[in-house]
Order: structure tokens, then sequence, then C-alpha cells
């Protein structure tokens, strides 16, 4: 299986995997046009659409998609069965499409019914994990995008992160305004930078890469609890999550 990265919109990727028949798979359209644009080029046949939530710059290509390609499956969780989504997918349901297996997990925090797709050792994470930094989540949702996170972390180490944004930079400069003196995120930083750079995209990227870097991994470092200047009633790990994400919010 192959993978195509699609930039859509301004910060978007849409994600198109294809076999050797030039079977595809399209992860969170969120526009059609450039992702009809591949299909052309490469000459691939449209079977099924993966979607991780519902919003609208990760669904709104759908309907035209379904134009061209009618036969196409569409999964996704309860909160896009307005899209004509066929199957509507919860945690622990498996799928078989172009021969790979794939998993639902469902991963709440940036919306409730909000999930993602494990076809190993690639993981679909939508707006959950971005590399360096998290999706946003309402003050209600804190604690469920934490354990979202918590079972992420669980994740084979060698797991790819495909996220539905490229943030990467904005999210790196933020955890070095949190850990100046962090040598391997000052590290990623510069390689972060020479991508960018060059326009080249920082993602996917991996478990064992976001433990290092990612500090909404790191809740229990004394360090990130000291930068938050967190109070002593904070008991809870979701707490310093939560106050990390605020102090993101007004970076
Ligand atoms: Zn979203």
């Amino acid at each position: 299986m192959n993978i195509i990265r699609v930039s859509a919109l301004n910060t978007n990727y849409i994600w198109i995997l294809y076999n050797y028949r030039n079977e595809c798979i399209v992860i969170d359209p969120g526009e059609a046009i450039e992702v009809l644009k591949i299909l052309k080029r490469f000459q691939l046949v449209l079977r099924a659409i993966l979607l991780t939530h519902n919003h609208l710059d990760h669904v709104n290509g759908v309907s035209i998609l379904m134009q061209y390609f009618p036969k196409t499956i569409i999964y996704g969780p309860a909160e896009t069965k307005n899209n004509s989504t066929h199957f509507l997918v919860s945690e622990g349901d498996d799928f078989v499409l172009l021969q790979k297996k794939f998993r639902v997990f469902h991963f709440p925090g940036h919306t409730l019914g909000h999930i993602g797709f494990y076809c190993m050792p690639w993981l679909f994470c939508g707006d959950t994990v971005f590399s360096a930094g998290c999706g946003t989540f309402c003050v209600g949702l804190a604690q469920k995008m934490y354990e979202s996170f918590i079972k992420i972390r669980l994740f084979p180490s060698n797991t790819l992160i495909f996220s539905g944004h490229e943030y990467t930079l904005p999210n790196v400069n933020f955890a070095i305004s949190i850990l100046p003196h962090d040598r391997f995120i000052i590290n990623y930083r510069n390689r972060v930078i020479k991508l960018r750079e060059k326009n080249k995209s920082t993602v996917p990227t991996t478990v064992n890469l976001e433990l290092k870097v990612n500090l909404f991994f790191r809740c229990n470092n004394v360090d990130v609890k000291r930068a938050l200047n967190l109070s002593s009633d904070i008991k809870e790990k979701w707490q310093v999550f939560y106050e990390l994400r605020k102090k993101k919010d007004l970076f």
C-alpha cells in the first residue's frame, strides 16, 4: 500500500492510500478538487472514504467525490451520519479495505464522537494529536482528550501518526517557550524550520518522536508543571493537560 499526502485548504492534509491495482481510500476529504486532480494523475479508482470527525474541513469534499465515484463506501463516526456515511463505526470495529485490516479507535476530545483509524503501522488520528501539539477541545472535553492521548501513547512506538493538519512549527515554538532548554525539542525545532522553509511536510510523525517533543504527552514532567505555575490543588493529570492547552491558546 502506498500513501499520498494532499495539502488542502490552509493547513489541512488529506491522505490517499492506494494499492497496486490503483484502488484507493481517501481520509478526511475536506475538499474534492485537489483529491480529484491526484486521482486523475495517478489513475486511481476511489473505493472508500474514511472520516474521523464531522468538521467541514474534513468532510466537505465528500459529496463531490461521490458524484465522480458513486460506488464509494463511506466509514465514519455517528456524528458524520449526514454525509451519506454507509457504515457508522465506533471503538473496536474492524473492517478490511484493499486487503488491509482497519481498526477503529474512539478519540474523543476535539469532538465528542471523534475516531481514528489504525491500519498497522499507520494511525489516522484526525485532529487529535498533531506533531508537538494537540487538537483544540472545549473545557468539558479536556479529560476525554487527555485520555485519548493516553490511548495513543500505548500504540507501538514505530506507529506513524497521520494528523489532519500541518501545525508543527507553531506547536514546537510553544513547546520551546515552556521548556527552553530541552535539547531534543530544540533539535526538532531546527529540523522543522528547515523542512518548512522548503515547504516540506513534518507529517507523519511517530509515537516515539511525539513522546519526546510533544508536551501534551509529558504532563508528568516537573518542569512542564513549573512553567505552568500550577496551584497545588491541581492533582489530576488531565488538569495539567488542560492548563497546557489553555496556555497554548494564548501563545
Ligand atoms: Zn476538526
